[in-house]
């Protein structure tokens, strides 16, 4: 088996945001949309001030839940592990956007001008050419993004969560919700936030 993803160190990420221009220039997602987005936690209290970034994507889980929450079958899961977007001509904008409530990650983004739906699919194009996500050939001036396959011990990725998981650093997104999120995040000294404790910058837009 392979299960593609990926692994964010937030010792070194530093929200230059590398990852989100190198996504919109490979995907050209909607206008105000973002494939992949950071998300901030942040914690002033002295002594101990505790801030680190969080980047977010789909998370290319084992059962996702975005699947069987779409009528039209927009959405695959491949042999890889990506959970691919497939016809998008299929998505009928249905009320209540579903698959956007299904997501425990936020990771489906909609149009604003047709409704229709698009995320993250890992550049599936370039895996298939061999080739990596846009996202991890350079784009992070920190090298904090790891890409891989999970099921190869000798992966990086997988050597990554191994090494840090022993000393219990290694976490994913909200492994409660049983959608078995494939991406893994590193953090060490500092206290691990859940998503749902995270700022994101674009939330900040919205309510203001
Ligand atoms: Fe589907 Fe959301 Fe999981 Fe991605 S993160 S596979 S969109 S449920």
């Amino acid at each position: 088996m392979t299960r593609l993803g990926f692994v964010y160190n937030l010792d070194t990420c530093s929200d230059m945001r590398g990852c989100m221009m190198a996504c919109k220039d490979k995907t050209r997602s909607f206008l105000g949309s973002h494939y992949i987005e950071t998300f901030t936690n942040m914690s002033l209290e002295y002594p101990k001030p505790n801030t680190y970034f969080v980047p977010v994507t789909c998370q290319h889980c084992d059962n996702p839940s975005c699947i069987p929450a779409c009528p039209k079958g927009v959405f695959t899961k491949r042999d890889d592990g990506i959970v691919a977007v497939g016809d998008t001509e299929l998505c009928t904008t249905c009320e209540g956007k579903p698959c956007v409530e299904a997501c425990p990650y936020t990771a489906i983004e909609l149009d604003p001008v047709d409704g229709k739906i698009g995320k993250c699919d890992l550049c599936a194009d370039l895996v298939d050419a061999g080739e990596r996500p846009a996202c991890a050939t350079g784009a992070c001036l920190t090298n904090s993004i790891m890409f891989g396959d999970f099921d190869d011990p000798t992966s990086v990725v997988s050597q990554a969560v191994s090494a840090w998981g022993e000393v219990g650093l290694s976490f994913q997104l909200k492994p409660e919700t049983g959608n078995g999120p494939v991406n893994h995040y590193l953090l060490s000294k500092k206290t691990w936030e859940d998503m749902d404790k995270l700022y994101s910058p674009a939330w900040h837009n919205e309510y203001k």
